[in-house]
């Protein structure tokens, strides 16, 4: 034990930050292109650029209900002089026009209704006088109006939304557009989660003398879901080095990357730190943040990733965000795979240490460009529900033992604020 202890090597963030971001290219050589339905798409990571095939719209069409024109012929058109004309027929959405529009003549179209041929223009219906077989224009209009040309939106051969990007509502909207029922998107890397703790009980079960509720690993999985990354098996094993060894072996074998949880620290129950002194590639970390100091970290064979986190709540919950999401986030191609930062001044003092980033879970008040960042109550790291209210972390600098109320920090947005 005393030689494990012994071997962690000391790392600033920024030098574990590039050790976990060097294991990109391998996980990523995991990942395959996955063909999803529009259903399953939402979340998913674009494996190749989205290219129009054709126009859109692909024809000229009415933004209006009203009558298709010449707009020569409306040109005098007023309320004292309104000009007549004769309707040849009604076209929905849906239905295309038989006939042709000549002078004097109009065809009343529906939203979304192609422009006959001869029309130029749409009278909106409010501006007329509907007769039967007739309509009185009272208003002149523009060569034009109220047409949706063919391929306003974009033309064809136009890249409508770029290969990488994150699949939105919107991007969506456009894949059914032009006519796609798949989209080709990027596997996820699927991930376990192996949760150690003589002293873990399931919610919902009676807790014993000593026993407290497993929340890091469901935690740990909404965190892998909520990345964009597949959430595989999640277990719970006794701290018995043993048992975790034939865990992590088995959990290695079906998925890309292995989380661990606990066990990683100085304890004399460790077992984490023994089942993985036989894997080679893994190393031990003390990491210069705080939370989360002691941690294990493996690239292992075939692009796998083994990440022993630790064990206390927050800590877990602070390494995956920091450190695990951006690795997971980045194999599967995503641009700037970390979150959005912003700054916010301040409203207490927070003591650090030189040569730490220490990471302060906040509350953001105020506005963007105002925001000001409290702190969501004990600052330790087993004060899980500090978690619960935070909007993000905030950011103390390895060269500043005390930020002082009235400061200025950036805050790692975890959601836009209330
Ligand atoms: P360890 O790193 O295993 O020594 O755990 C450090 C602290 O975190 C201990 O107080 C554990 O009880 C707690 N802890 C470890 N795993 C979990 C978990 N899955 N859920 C909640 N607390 C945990
Ligand atoms: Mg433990």
């Amino acid at each position: 034990m005393a030689s494990i202890a012994a071997a962690a090597r000391k790392l600033s963030f920024e030098d574990a930050q590039a050790r976990v971001l060097a294991a990109v290219p391998g996980l990523a050589a995991r990942l395959v292109v996955e063909r999803v339905s529009l259903a399953e798409a939402l979340g998913r990571v674009l494996a190749e650029p989205l290219v129009a095939h054709q126009a859109l719209p692909l024809f000229d069409n009415s933004a209006v209900d009203g009558y298709a024109v010449r707009a020569a012929d409306v040109a005098a058109a007023t309320e004292a002089n309104p000009v007549r004309l004769s309707v040849l027929e009604r076209v929905g959405a849906g239905s295309v026009p038989e006939r042709t529009v000549g002078a004097g003549q109009a065809i009343l179209v529906m939203t979304g209704a192609p422009l006959p041929a001869g029309a130029d223009c749409v009278l909106m219906r409010e501006r007329t006088v509907e007769g039967g077989e007739d309509v009185r224009s009272l208003t002149p209009a523009r060569a034009g109006e109220n047409v949706r040309p063919r391929g306003e939106d974009v033309r064809e051969g136009d890249t409508v939304v770029a290969q990488s990007t994150v699949v939105g509502p919107g991007e969506i909207a456009a894949l059914a557009a032009l006519g796609h029922a798949e989209a080709a998107v990027v596997s996820r890397p699927r991930v376990a989660v192996l949760s150690t703790g003589d002293e873990l009980r399931d919610p919902g079960e009676p807790l014993g003398p000593g026993q407290i509720y497993d929340s890091n690993s469901h935690a740990m999985r909404a965190a892998i879901v909520a990345s964009g990354a597949e959430a595989g098996e999640v277990w719970r094993v006794r701290d018995d080095p043993k048992v975790v060894a034939g865990a992590l072996r088995s959990l290695l074998e079906a998925h890309d990357v292995v989380l661990s949880l606990g066990g990683v620290s100085m304890g004399d129950f460790d077992p984490v730190k023994l089942a993985l002194a036989e894997i080679p590639g893994v190393e031990w970390w003390r990491v210069a943040m705080r939370p989360g100091g002691p941690q294990a970290f493996g690239a292992l064979d075939e692009g796998r990733v083994f990440y022993g986190l630790p064990g206390n709540p927050v800590s877990s919950s602070v390494v995956f965000d920091r450190l695990a999401r951006p690795l997971l986030r980045a194999a599967m191609g995503i641009p700037s795979p970390d979150r959005p930062i912003v700054r916010a001044t301040l409203s207490e003092v927070v003591r650090s240490a030189i040569g730490r980033r220490d990471f302060v879970r906040v509350r953001l008040t105020g506005e963007p460009g105002a925001w000001r960042a409290s702190l969501t109550g004990s600052q330790s790291s087993g004060a899980v529900t500090s978690l619960a209210r935070a909007d993000g972390l905030g950011v103390i600098p390895e060269d500043l033992e005390t930020a002082l109320a009235g400061s200025t920090i950036q805050v790692i947005l975890w959601r836009e604020p209330a």
